[in-house]
């Protein structure tokens, strides 16, 4: 009778010891995946200036609703860049866009730490961020006057970068075919900090 008393206790204990260390394991598991979820996201712009009904009717709508929408694809954008919370690092050759620039601006606002780096071609499409006090670095013409800095690149937080075809330009947005891609991806996101941190040195004048 002692023998079958003792062998309860001792496995009731180990099923709890083996529920616990599943449920820690379970929980792990979910947080490692949390916190290192791989988002990719693409984004076209298909050459029309088709507005939905929202923009169409200049609502300003900040959700991401037609892939076939240029405004709603800008706002899908913004909505990245809203997420920002300590670095933005912006390559990019021509920027103009009025809502892009302000999303910038306000990350810049609410201090995150802003570095753009632009071609002497559009340095006056950027003024604004200088008056701001916002870090920027220009691809000057007696650099190498033939040579562009035609780079389009986004670095958020180190941790995601948005690439793709589109200068973010008023032209590109409403009649251009352009593409649009954001990847949190380790391997993508590394060569990219390392080029802005090169590019920024390089054009330190
Ligand atoms: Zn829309």
């Amino acid at each position: 009778m002692m023998y079958y008393n003792y062998l309860f206790t001792w496995n009731t204990t180990t099923k709890l010891v083996i529920n616990f260390a599943c449920a820690c394991a379970i929980l792990a598991n979910f947080w490692y995946d949390y916190y290192n979820q791989e988002q990719t996201e693409v984004i076209f712009f298909h050459g029309n200036q088709s507005q939905c009904d929202f923009h169409r009717n200049k609502t300003t709508l900040l959700n991401y609703l037609n892939s076939e929408c240029p405004m709603c694809n800008v706002y899908k954008i913004i909505g990245w860049l809203n997420e920002t919370k300590k670095t933005l690092d912006i390559c990019m050759y021509s920027l103009n866009s009025e809502l892009l620039t302000n999303a910038i601006i306000d990350a810049h606002k609410r201090g995150v730490h802003v570095r753009i780096i632009v071609d002497e071609d559009n340095i006056r499409s950027t003024w604004k961020f200088g008056t701001m006090g916002i870090a920027k670095r220009v691809k000057l013409m007696q650099f190498n006057a033939k040579m562009l800095m035609h780079h389009k690149f986004i670095i958020i937080d180190n941790k995601k970068v948005i690439l793709g075809s589109m200068n973010w330009t008023v032209n590109a947005v409403r009649r251009n075919w352009e593409n649009v891609f954001l990847t949190n991806k380790y391997q993508i996101v590394d060569p990219f900090r390392h080029e802005f941190k090169t590019i920024w040195k390089q054009f330190d004048q």
